[in-house]
């Protein structure tokens, strides 16, 4: 297969649809009826940067399926988005909502930019452009966004209150998640990808027959979901930091760095690397140290054919969306070591978007008790659901038993004549 195959997300996502399906012996039909996102919106966006100039920017909706429920997914600034990106992150929404049992469909969004290199003024410009643009396919009982990469609560809330100023000044808050507390956020949203991440790798663990105590852990991207997933590997595993890296490189030391003063490093310095007591190491080095716990959580396609020989990790849990290639999948599963599929380990995030988006009464505590009974509940049922099939990987367990849920909801509605 050529390589540009291989790493487009959207192929991929198609591709492992048509494994499951082929593996559960579904018809063609099933294949046929999932493989594209129901609707895809492209935009151009034209806001005033600060220079006084006018510049465009293209941003994209793309709902794949909504038989579990309303469609619902992040919106994602990066400089890479594309319309293949952006409809195979919709897919995996649906297959994740499925996976872990909640009543929402999958969508997702993005926009080619970088904001990195935007003033403030300019964000908000682009957010609100973004939803004059895509508003109209919008709504709390039809698409509900979130946040993603490089987007945030202060996004969530200027595009909440955009789509709010749309629509005659109706309070549409319902709209999206991952808004500021002081806007209906959730207590706990913030953390939550990276929380129920760390949940699967207990459980993952413990089916190891092992303790997270004490564990080595390195995090790939530095972010909102690798940070908490630093903070949290200490609090609730036991657990010892000895690598972390972003976007500008890495760091690490072997006897364990303190979450919380190195995300005070990042916020100061803009960058992981330069952190005491730390030496510098690269993005692929990162990913090769033999630790107990290994986070991807920046963007797809960092584990290929290429370094799955030498990842050396016990536990791979997928914060980020399709880190790892198919035919790395492979070179891993002969490792024997356990790879969480992204399906099940960020899914957090969606789980805690859809308690704040059915109520606003919960505090922190009672949104982490709840969070934790579904994630722990999640990995047992795939688990058990992997043990029955047989010779398939976690990852194809999942989007198997995701499948056999849309399929059966799909039917139910009496949607396509496959079945
Ligand atoms: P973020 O923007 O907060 O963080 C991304 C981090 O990745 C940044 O620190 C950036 O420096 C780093 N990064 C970017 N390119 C890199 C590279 N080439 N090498 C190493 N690091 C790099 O984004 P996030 O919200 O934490 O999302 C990260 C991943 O988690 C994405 O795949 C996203 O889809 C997934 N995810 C996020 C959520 C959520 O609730 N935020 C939920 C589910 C899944």
């Amino acid at each position: 297969m050529p390589e540009k195959t291989v790493s487009n997300p959207y192929h991929i996502a198609q591709n492992r649809i048509r494994t499951a399906v082929d593996k559960l012996g579904m018809p063609d039909d099933v294949y046929e009826r999932l493989k594209s996102p129901d609707r895809i919106l492209e935009a151009a966006i034209c806001i005033r940067m600060d220079s006084g100039h006018l510049k465009t920017f293209y941003g994209y909706r793309s709902q794949h399926n909504n038989a579990l429920g309303t469609y619902k997914g992040g919106i994602r600034f990066s400089p890479d988005v594309n319309a293949d990106e952006v409809k195979a992150l919709s897919i995996w929404m649906t297959f994740k909502c499925a996976v872990v049992g909640i009543p929402l469909g999958g969508a997702k969004g993005g926009i080619a930019c970088d904001p990195r290199n935007m003033s403030s003024r300019e964000l908000e410009s682009l957010s609100r452009g973004y939803i004059r643009q895509v508003g109209c396919v919008l709504g709390e009982k039809m698409d509900v966004p979130a946040p993603d990469v490089y987007t945030n609560p202060q996004v969530m809330a200027w595009m909440m209150d955009e789509f709010q100023s749309m629509y005659g000044g109706r309070y549409e808050p319902r709209v999206i998640t991952g808004k500021p507390l002081q806007l209906g956020g959730s207590p706990g949203r913030l953390d939550a990808t990276a929380r129920g991440g760390c949940y699967a790798a207990r459980e993952a663990a413990k089916t190891l027959g092992t303790e997270t105590k004490g564990a080595s852990v390195a995090v790939h991207g530095f972010g909102n979901a690798g940070q908490y997933a630093a903070i949290l590997s200490e609090e609730l595993l036991g657990s010892k930091i000895v690598a972390v890296s972003d976007s500008r490189g890495g760091i690490y030391n072997e006897k364990g760095m303190d979450a919380q003063s190195l995300i005070d490093h990042k916020k100061n310095t803009g960058a992981v690397s330069g952190y005491e007591n730390s030496q510098p190491l690269s993005n692929k080095a990162l990913l090769e140290l033999p630790v107990d716990i290994l986070y991807p959580a920046a963007l797809e396609n960092v584990i290929t054919a290429q370094n799955a020989p030498d990842i050396q990790a016990r536990i791979i849990c997928e914060l980020a969306n399709g880190p790892i290639t198919p035919e790395a999948d492979d070179i891993l599963e002969n490792k024997g070591l356990i790879v969480l599929p992204d399906l099940l380990a960020n899914a957090g995030g969606v789980i805690v978007s859809y308690f704040e988006w059915q109520q606003n009464e919960w505090d922190g505590e009672e949104t982490a008790r709840r969070l934790e009974r579904k994630m722990i509940q999640a990995f047992k049922q795939l688990n058990e659901y992997q043990k029955i099939k047989e010779n398939v990987t976690m990852r194809q367990a999942a989007y198997m038993y995701a499948l056999e849920r849309i399929v059966e909801t799909m039917r139910l509605r009496g949607w396509g004549e496959f079945v």
